[in-house]
């Protein structure tokens, strides 16, 4: 096994100071798969750098047998990541904040379209791709592949969460994923050239929380078992398999949100089950008795209880198969 680095500039600052990451390579002694994996495209999402981190022991440290190549980059956005942010401030790019939205990117674009443009003459080479992600401590676990994409799900049965969740694409999805843009996230590019592309959302953002880097191990390493990049199968799991709908419950009105002290993530949940209370913290006024609007897996529930009007409060998946 032969391990490099590389300093990347992905693209240049009004400044005049260069962005830069750094992309490690590791070339088994034997032939086999290129898979590119990724960590903190949204910067406060930490969790993937650090399970990147775990994998480079492995491979290094370890007398790992790599059949293949496996190219990572531990931070992908250094923008968001210096700003513990999800998207980067206007000055630097108003017109594509969010990096995971211009995939493949563009080298005459704008700032997010360059560094992602730089970073796709890499993902273009591979015969799979794992983009690291994490929700919040709201969310549950769990694996985003493209519906009916059978070799991206297979990629997703063997990063072996407890949940995965089918995203509809293009003219099979609903107006809200045109709008808000999803067909330039790297996982939906990367589909769309036909390379089976994964994102494990790991959950919790901005702590390194021992759970979420453990799943992110485990997960990245049985998805180069499953691709025989290492030796062995895959741990079997028997996983639930969900539908990534993007509809969601918000608040009706600004105020406090409580949700009831039983509710937790990854529940199955009824139609019309009461999940907590929106109230006006000056009067108390019950605002909104919160309901789930479909039967199936809650998700995610948000606990930052302080909430604007709009605000997501809750999502359920819809059960496909269990
Ligand atoms: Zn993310």
């Amino acid at each position: 096994m032969n391990h490099t680095t590389e300093r990347v500039t992905l693209a240049r600052l009004p400044s005049g100071v260069e962005i830069e990451t750094t992309v490690h390579t590791y070339d088994g002694a034997e032939d086999g798969p290129t898979v590119y994996v990724q960590a903190a495209q949204h910067g406060r999402e930490i969790n993937g750098t650090e399970t990147l981190r775990r994998v480079h022991d492995h491979l290094t440290v370890g007398d790992a047998d790599l059949a293949g190549r496996v190219v990572a980059v531990p931070v992908a956005d250094p923008l968001t990541f210096d700003r513990v942010s999800y998207t980067t401030p206007e000055q630097l790019d108003s017109v594509n904040p969010n990096m995971n939205r211009v995939w493949p990117g563009d080298a005459d674009g704008t700032l997010h379209e360059r560094m992602a443009a730089t970073l796709w003459e890499y993902v273009e080479e591979a015969d799979a791709v794992l983009d690291l992600h994490t929700g919040s401590a709201d969310m549950l676990t769990h694996v985003v592949f493209m519906e009916g994409h059978e070799e991206s799900r297979a990629l997703a049965e063997a990063f072996g969460t407890d949940l995965l969740l089918s995203e509809e694409a293009g003219d099979d999805a609903d107006t809200e994923w045109a709008e808000r843009d999803f067909g330039g996230k790297l996982r939906v590019a990367a589909t769309r050239e036909g390379i089976p592309t994964i994102t494990p959302e790991l959950a919790h953002n901005k702590q390194l929380v021992e759970d979420a880097i453990e799943a992110g191990v485990s997960g990245t390493l049985d998805a180069f078992r499953h691709l025989g990049l290492l030796a062995g199968e895959p741990t079997d799991v028997d996983p639930t398999l969900a539908r990534n709908h993007l509809g969601r419950v918000t608040a009706d009105e600004s105020g406090l949100f409580h949700a009831d002290p039983d509710r937790e993530v990854g529940e199955r949940v009824e139609p019309g089950e009461r999940i907590g209370t929106l109230y006006d913290p000056t009067t108390y006024e019950v605002l909104q008795e919160v309901e789930t609007d479909r039967g199936g897996i809650l998700y995610s529930l948000t606990r930052e209880a302080t909430v604007t009007g709009g605000e997501k409060l809750l999502s359920v998946a819809l059960v496909r198969e269990s």
